[in-house]
């Protein structure tokens, strides 16, 4: 391998790059007209590596954290399924570890409060820390008490000194954001009381790696973990895993439950779901370079596949748009180099994505109901994690012969198969 980079991690040199995205704008960085000049949008090399010391999987060059959100877009509470998955989420959580009017919950990154707001109905004590000032001013005004900061050392000081330290502090998809990882993890042990659990949900890389979900990489997430590089992390930070489990969203997620090491106050014994899991990925080789260099010659085949049945799609005449402006449909497009001489434009359910326009690519932004107004023949699913939500609200376009693209691990037509049987049949 060429010369290893230093682990973000265990600040080791032992990271090698397994996967190279180009160089490509900010996901998330939308623009409200196609540049004039190509130089007005700047782009930032994407590069992914694995760190043989932690298993670490992580981006090597790094975008500063100032430039990353100065232009973020508001979306959680756009989705009827995460909305639904973070009730689940707060009710699990207050029964198991019997929160009450007693209690204090710390979530880091709380967005507009769609996690907190639960706490509140159910009277128990909350705070929201959430960097961006005009989400966590959303937030305040539906009653979930928010401060708007980055969190970090200081934070978790100014929070205990005016609340006291927390029974539980969340971080529901924020730890894969944090390239200071282990000393942001030190300081989520500061906030907490002696017995008190951090709990954090985040992407798991088996996903990742098993249905080759490389569109998640874009330069907001430093980190793409394993359970085997979460439990590096944590230990360095003086944190132990005590439990592990599975999520269905955001295409495979793990919570984990954290506990100061050694906790004398609360002392929990590991679960054997910890045992399962990290076995899970030893078997599909997170533990091992060859996997990760696999997947590398994978993320190219399907580049060319995926252009390959647009291209054949376009020759026959259809016409194609895509579905979703999301920061993953930003990392496919731009690597695999689709634009606007294949798609028409691109459709989304978020006004304040509409009307705007797709970093690098430039196509337009439209509202959902243009796909049934103007009925393309194909649309590429680029929020393909909401697939079965997205053709449940769509049902009328793909009745009147509308079909969706789903590119991820293998691109494919959803619902052909289904038409030919029928053809068959018929
Ligand atoms: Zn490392």
């Amino acid at each position: 391998m060429s010369t290893p980079s230093i682990c973000l991690c265990c600040r080791e040199p032992a990271v090698e790059e397994f996967l190279d995205l180009g160089t490509v704008p900010l996901a998330n960085a939308l623009l409200d007209a196609p540049p004039v000049r190509a130089a007005a949008e700047p782009r930032h090399p994407l590069r992914v590596g694995y760190c043989h010391r932690c298993h670490a999987v992580q981006l090597l060059d790094l975008v500063p954290p100032a430039q990353l959100f100065t232009d973020y877009v508001y979306e959680s509470s756009f989705s009827d399924a995460f909305v639904l998955h973070a009730r689940l989420y707060a009710d699990e959580l207050m029964r198991r570890l019997r929160l009450g009017p007693d209690s204090f919950v710390v979530e880091i990154a709380s967005n507009d409060g769609y996690l907190l707001k639960n706490f509140v109905d159910a009277r128990v004590p909350c705070l929201g820390v959430e960097p961006a000032q005009n989400i966590a001013a959303k937030a305040s005004v539906r009653g979930v008490p928010t401060i708007a900061r980055f969190f970090d050392a200081a934070t978790a000081a100014l929070i205990r000194r005016e609340r006291g330290p927390a029974d539980v502090v969340i971080g529901n998809n924020v730890l894969a954001h944090v390239p200071t990882i282990v000393p942001f993890l030190g300081a989520v042990k500061d906030l907490l009381q002696p017995a008190g659990v951090a709990v954090f949900e985040f992407p798991w890389l088996r996903e990742l790696v098993r249905h080759l979900e490389f569109d998640t990489i874009y330069h907001e997430h430093a980190f793409y973990l394993s359970l085997h590089a979460l439990r590096s992390a944590a230990e360095l930070a003086g944190l132990e895993l005590f439990d592990a489990r599975e999520q269905p969203v955001h295409g495979g997620s793990l919570r984990v439950f954290l506990q100061a090491q050694g906790a004398v106050a609360a002392p929990r014994q590991p679960t054997a779901e910890i045992q399962r899991l990290l076995e899970l990925e030893r078997q599909d080789g997170l533990d091992r370079p060859d996997v990760y260099r696999a997947m590398g010659r994978r993320v190219r085949a399907l580049r060319e596949s995926l252009r390959a049945l647009l291209r054949s799609l376009k020759q026959r005449g259809h016409r194609i748009v895509a579905y979703g402006a999301s920061a993953k449909g930003s990392t496919l497009l731009n690597y695999c180099g689709i634009g606007k001489e294949t798609l028409d434009y691109i459709v989304d359910r978020s006004t304040v994505k509409q009307g705007r326009c797709a970093p690098g690519v430039h196509l337009p932004i439209f509202g959902v109901d243009k796909l049934l107004q103007d009925k393309p023949d194909y649309a590429l699913l680029l929020a393909w994690n909401f697939a079965d939500e997205i053709r449940r609200q769509q049902r009328a376009y793909e009745q009147q012969g509308g079909r969706f693209i789903h590119p991820v691990p293998e691109p494919h037509v959803l619902g052909e198969a289904a038409a030919a049987a029928q053809e068959q049949h018929a």
